[in-house]
């Protein structure tokens, strides 16, 4: 059961099929333009939605303003401290700013940056500054039947591979995503940690974490790999970044607050060089672009989510989530990761081809049917078309993530969300693909504007 009761309500918005196919139209078919009032259960991400406890909320009014030296900067500074054991604590607004700080004082036009999967911000980051993000995940990532407890590890061998091919120059850092999102919220093992850590410090190249699941990785290593089972979640995720120079963490996921997130690392040279341009891009060192009262969310909620007994529920749930979801016969990738259950549009939708962007039509005719919301992660997000012939590559996956938010939803609400997938896949046949009307270059998926190809979905 939910190891808290529910202090504050918010009540659901309903929508007839009527106001939710008018919405969907004026939205171009991409549900990041459908206003949150006409969403019922929303699993657009599990990011910066979480419920702040009671706790969080009160240390919200001992928010200090001032705009230097403010003492929830020096409890945030404590607690990731505590947690990571790196020194320099440089807060910024959102992940995405840790990753504009990072990238942009160390890779240089034509580096290679490796990561498991770069999640969609850090890629669009590394590009931004010119380099080229490579995934090394293992092949198992990719194969969304397989059993392999720990997808989101690392292939030594393809870093190797990048190695070769541009040389030590090239590499400014390596990073590892705990847990890995875009490759299914699948968790990293600390074998696979310890094995690129090794790597990079033979190399001599930094390895930084994308540390925004650190918890929920931590979790899944204690329940999946044996030789975690006797570490608490925070000597877990302690042994993790102790492996690493550094981290960039969006406190949007695991700091269960709603807006917040920071760089960390033990590099004094980089702190400073970090900490400048924070000033010119965010503000001043102890508050990088946030309120003091955030500041203090963020420590109380980096202490929360190392509660075992949260933890057990938080992953649990999703876990119950998928496991109904399959015994529905809905094909998901397995196993299922800490923060979502991901649908496999290509299995859900066998008749609608790549290019007719499968995983959003699935993703829009979940919110025709019943209001949900959830989010492609497939050909709309990270396929490319060629500038010279039009040809467009795509990705290997088509996914619907369906992110869980912490603290906000009953199994009941999941149900609900089962319920309606399962009346999906029985009249699947009626689903159809969707093409692209208009498409931004940086991050299309945000606001991309599409057309139906076929009948109603
Ligand atoms: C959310 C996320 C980010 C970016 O964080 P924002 O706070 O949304 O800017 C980076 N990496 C991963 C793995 C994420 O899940």
């Amino acid at each position: 059961m939910e190891p808290y009761k529910i202090k504050v309500v918010e009540p659901l918005a309903f929508t007839t099929r009527a106001e939710r196919e008018a919405a969907l139209a004026g939205a171009g078919y991409n549900l990041f333009n459908v206003p949150a009032a006409l969403i019922t259960i929303d699993l657009l991400t599990d990011s910066g939605t979480s419920a702040m406890s009671d706790r969080q909320w009160s240390g919200m009014m001992l928010g200090d303003e001032s705009y230097a030296g403010s003492r929830n900067y020096f409890h945030l500074e404590h607690m990731v401290r505590r947690i990571t054991g790196y020194r320099h604590v440089i807060p910024t607004h959102q992940g995405r700013v840790a990753e504009n700080l990072l990238f942009s004082t160390v890779v240089k036009p034509g580096d290679r940056v490796p990561n498991n999967i770069h999640f969609d911000t850090t890629r669009a980051n590394v590009e931004h500054n010119l380099g080229v993000a490579v995934d090394c995940v293992v092949d198992d990532a990719y194969d969304v039947t397989s059993p392999h407890p720990f997808k989101g590890d690392m292939d030594i061998a393809k870093l190797d591979r990048v190695l070769a091919e541009v040389g030590r120059e090239r590499l400014p850092l390596v990073m590892l995503t705990i847990t890995n999102n875009s490759g299914g919220g699948q968790p990293v093992s600390l074998a696979s940690a310890r094995a690129a850590s090794a790597w990079c410090r033979r190399h001599g190249i930094p390895l930084f974490f994308d540390a925004c699941r650190f918890a929920e990785n931590a979790w899944l290593c204690k329940t999946r790999d044996p030789d975690c089972a006797g570490m608490s979640v925070e000597q877990i995720a302690r042994a993790f970044f102790d492996l690493g120079d550094g981290c960039t963490m969006s406190a949007k996921k695991d700091g269960l607050v709603n807006i917040g997130g920071f760089i960390a690392t033990n590099d004094d040279a980089l702190a400073t060089r970090l900490s400048n341009m924070l000033i010119l891009i965010e503000g001043f060192t102890t508050y990088g672009g946030l309120a003091g009262r955030d500041l203090e969310a963020i420590a109380i909620g980096l202490e929360e989510v190392l509660d075992e007994r949260y933890l057990e529920h938080r992953v649990g749930q999703v876990r119950r989530f998928g496991e109904r979801l399959q015994a529905a016969g809905v094909p998901i990738v397995l196993p299922v990761g800490g923060h979502a259950v991901f649908l496999d549009a290509r299995r859900f939708l066998p008749h609608v081809p790549q290019p007719h962007f499968p995983a959003q039509a699935l993703t829009c005719a979940l919110y025709l049917e019943a209001g949900i919301r959830g989010v492609e992660i497939g050909g709309l997000m990270f396929g490319v078309p060629d500038e010279a012939t039009g040809a467009w590559s795509w990705p290997e996956l088509e996914l619907v993530r369906l992110a869980v938010p912490r603290r906000v939803y009953t199994d009941a609400h999941l149900d609900y969300v089962v319920e309606a997938c399962a009346r999906l896949l029985a009249r699947r046949d009626t689903i159809h693909g969707l093409r692209i009307v208009s498409r931004a270059p940086v991050l299309p998926h945000f606001t991309a504007r599409l057309a139906p190809l076929g009948g109603p979905a």
